[in-house]
């Protein structure tokens, strides 16, 4: 079972304990007292790498930590998962994002890479113990980044429910993340404190949805965009979902709950707020790249989607 927190009293429960801390750089922009000493890990890269988490084990080990607080995006919380994965003993981990867009603080899967290739761990004690949705957190973070993580929200809320594996539970959760995001959008690119809140809340709901279903088709053709062109995740899985929904015509309950009537108007409606937005596809994009876009297609995802894509829709 997961605990949730909305503020940092919760790190009163490592009181007596020897964390490991692993966060990023940005952890230095936030006020945080322990009430206890950390041993701080942050010798990892965006894309964390198996030789990293292995570093990681060993000085969990070398200072005999017996708890694990992860602060910051999907990388360190992905991190702190694949940690607590290769340490032989199990303990305790509290997640803490500094995002709203991954929601791994609520999924039981970490993905890291292993000789280049992305990995992915999965196993039902990588769910974080204890997470804290604190919206002091999102204060620091860069506008376009904002953007870019929302995206990822909005995104995964909405291929969970129609993934293949979609239950009803997971249809609830996506239906409130959505409904949370749109209605939030505002005061959260404001910096307004509630909007904040209520986004955490949301990339979270968006978590455990894709927690029950995973991702589908817009992610497993995001990954090569994102290496190819160094386009942020949530930027990259943005501008392949409209065009996904389009060739599957269809979800007209989805549509429903983006405030419009059918599949076609959903469409013209996220690729409005994307121009909005300013979230745009990648520019001078020539033949040989959309070859390798089309061939780096990360299969299980793509297998996920309800309708069967081709080569030739994909290149489309
Ligand atoms: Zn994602």
């Amino acid at each position: 079972m997961q605990q949730t927190f909305y503020n940092f009293s919760a790190f009163e429960l490592l009181k007596d304990r020897k964390p490991l801390l692993v966060c990023d750089e940005a952890f230095d922009l936030f006020d945080i007292e322990f009430p206890c000493e950390v041993t701080r890990f942050s010798d990892f890269t965006s894309n964390p790498d198996y030789e990293d988490i292995k570093s990681g084990v060993k000085v969990l080990k070398k200072n005999r930590c017996d708890f694990l607080v992860a602060i910051g995006g999907g990388s360190s919380i992905d991190t702190a998962k694949s940690i607590k994965y290769y340490n032989h003993i199990n303990l305790p981990l509290m997640a803490v994002p500094t995002t709203s867009g991954t929601g791994s603080e609520a999924t039981h899967f970490a993905v890291m890479y292993r000789n280049g290739k992305k990995q992915s761990v999965a196993d039902k004690k990588l769910l974080p113990e204890y997470v804290i949705l604190q919206a002091n957190t999102l204060k620091t973070l860069p506008l376009y980044q904002k953007k870019c993580t929302m995206l990822d929200a909005l995104c995964q809320a909405i291929e969970s429910w129609w993934s293949k594996r979609a239950t009803p539970e997971s249809i609830l959760y996506s239906q409130k993340a959505i409904y949370l995001i749109l209605s939030n959008m505002e005061s959260y690119l404001q910096n307004d404190n509630d909007g904040n809140t209520k986004m955490l809340i949301a990339a979270n709901l968006a978590g455990k949805a894709i927690n029950i279903t995973t991702t589908t088709a817009p992610h497993a053709m995001s990954y090569k965009l994102t290496s190819l062109y160094g386009l942020p995740h949530g930027h990259a899985v943005a501008i392949c979902l409209p065009k996904v929904w389009r060739y599957m015509k269809n979800f007209n309950d989805i549509a429903n709950a983006l405030g419009t009537e059918h599949y076609e108007d959903a469409v013209a409606f996220f690729e409005e707020m994307l121009s909005e937005l300013e979230i745009l596809p990648p520019q001078n994009v020539d033949a040989g790249d959309l070859e390798i876009l089309t061939q780096s297609v990360n299969l299980p995802r793509l297998n996920n989607n309800p309708v069967r894509l081709n080569k030739k829709a994909i290149k489309e």
